[in-house]
């Protein structure tokens, strides 16, 4: 995720808050950043768990020290578009607001039929 005033991302995070992916991988050659407290996974790839802890709202917390490689260099498609001229920044953000719409609404529906939830009253 980058976070310069022209860009998307600072209105979205989608890719850190455990919308898109619930890990972010880690290149082999990598240290764990042990000032961070990132959880680590390691299955056959080495990661760490999203959502991000230092995401705050939308935005990267430890943006001038993020210590992995895939924080700076990740691009999504609607990201990468943008930059290309393929898309301007406003209907950009328009997919973004929706996205994050719908991200609510879903969220809300599944607190509501959660068995937890209902009310038997
Ligand atoms: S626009 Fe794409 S790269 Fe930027 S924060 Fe959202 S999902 Fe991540
Ligand atoms: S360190 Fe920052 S850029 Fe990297 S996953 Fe966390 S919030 Fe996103």
């Amino acid at each position: 995720m980058t976070n310069d005033n022209q860009n998307i991302c600072i209105h979205c995070g989608l890719c850190c808050d455990g919308t898109l992916f619930n890990r972010a991988n880690i290149k082999d050659h990598e240290q764990n950043a042990s000032e961070f407290s990132f959880e680590i996974i390691k299955t056959e790839k080495r990661a760490f768990k999203l959502p991000c802890s230092y995401l705050n709202e939308k935005v990267c917390s430890i943006y001038q020290e993020r210590p992995y490689a895939i924080c700076e260099s990740f691009q999504c498609k609607l990201l990468k578009a943008l930059r290309a001229g393929n898309i301007s920044f406003d209907d950009a953000m328009k997919i973004i607001v929706d996205a994050t719409a719908l991200k609510t609404k879903i969220e809300q529906q599944l607190f509501e039929y959660h068995p937890d939830n209902k009310d038997d009253s």
